[in-house]
């Protein structure tokens, strides 16, 4: 197996039921991540890109049942910024260095076209890149953000097992969740897909699925992360993933598609306090830290014990760039745009 994941490195295929394989034991681990790693190095260089999120709202219309924020979580603070206040937080990271924001929410109505495009242009004036998190919504609405500006789109699939689909996710359809991820792609924007690692039901099998659908979807960025049980939400008493396993799908996709930006996610070092350096030596070329000010953070909590909720926006960006620096990486100072 040792052999089979040195030559994906050369040719970026994997049998599906290697990927299995791979998945189910911790034998080729340590082959696994240092091919990873040198696919990485060898695809993208030893820049990380730093991209600056801002959770503007934590109101969301859907009730995925892994989610802290989904509706029915009626334990939630409420928040959402103000147009001037999303404006004000990008600006200041624009100050600090970051090249790229992202825009996340919950799938919150107040946000209408209208509004969505004034905070789209007042960031593209600042010459910056800027990736939208905001959910499923209509082919025109994706017209009306790209046209305004936008350049990428995050929409994980979070699984491609649909009936695991159907159960995580009340009153919402697969098929439009597809939808959105084929309309970004023809909109052309860089679009940014992912799975959880670890939801209860999952296999190994559908994990390889997710895989191979990354490729076929030709993603441009693959966001990946354990599940983590939030409190308050039906699976909550359920076992999380964990991050050797989440690491071992971030670094399989690596192989496969290797010339896609991997961030090493939040939920990651959530599970574990070096969790964003085993990401970035293991096939990850991005992060993505907080830039949300105040209590915000702490109320955008899609799971409990989220890393770096405490963290000022004044330190993010130098201690961002400490981590990378440590682990002899670059910090990137172009957008990062997978074609670069
Ligand atoms: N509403 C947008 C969407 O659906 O893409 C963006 C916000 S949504 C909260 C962002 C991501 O959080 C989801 O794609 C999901 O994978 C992740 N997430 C939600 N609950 C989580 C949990 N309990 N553990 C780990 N990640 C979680």
């Amino acid at each position: 197996m040792n052999k089979k994941i040195e030559l994906a490195a050369k040719n970026a295929t994997l049998e599906k039921a290697d990927i299995i394989k791979i998945l189910e034991t911790d034998e080729y681990d340590e082959c696994l991540f240092k091919t990873a790693d040198a696919v990485r190095k060898a695809k993208k260089g030893d820049v990380v890109h730093i991209r600056g999120i801002i959770e503007f709202s934590n109101i969301c219309k859907q009730n995925c049942k892994y989610c802290g924020i989904r509706k029915d979580n009626c334990s939630v603070e409420r928040y959402r910024l103000s147009l001037s206040e999303i404006t004000d937080f990008a600006a200041h990271a624009n100050e600090k260095g970051f090249k790229t924001i992202v825009l996340q929410s919950g799938e919150d109505g107040f946000f209408s076209t209208e509004k969505l495009v004034e905070i789209i242009k007042n960031i593209k004036a600042m010459g910056l890149a800027l990736t939208l998190s905001i959910g499923e919504k209509t082919t025109e609405e994706y017209r009306a953000y790209k046209n305004a500006g936008a350049d990428r789109y995050l929409l994980r699939i979070e699984t491609t097992d649909k009936n695991l689909y159907k159960t995580l996710h009340p009153n919402m359809s697969f098929e439009n969740r597809m939808r959105c991820l084929r309309d970004l792609k023809t909109l052309g924007y860089e679009t940014g897909t992912g799975i959880l690692v670890g939801l209860p039901g999952q296999t190994a099998e559908s994990i390889a699925n997710d895989i191979l659908f990354f490729k076929e979807l030709d993603a441009d960025m693959i966001g990946l992360g354990p599940f983590i049980p939030a409190q308050n939400t039906p699976l909550e008493k359920d076992a999380g993933g964990t991050l050797n396993q989440a690491l071992k799908v971030m670094a399989l996709t690596r192989l496969l598609l290797q010339d896609v930006n991997i961030p090493a996610t939040t939920a990651m070092e959530t599970l574990h306090p070096q969790g964003r350096i085993m990401a970035l030596n293991s096939g990850a070329n991005v992060i993505m830290p907080n830039v949300t000010e105040g209590d915000y953070k702490k109320k955008y909590l899609l799971y409990p014990g989220k890393a770096s909720v405490n963290t000022s926006r004044e330190q993010t960006f130098d201690e961002t760039k400490k981590m990378i620096e440590s682990i002899g990486r670059t910090v990137g100072t172009t957008a990062g745009f997978r074609y670069d």
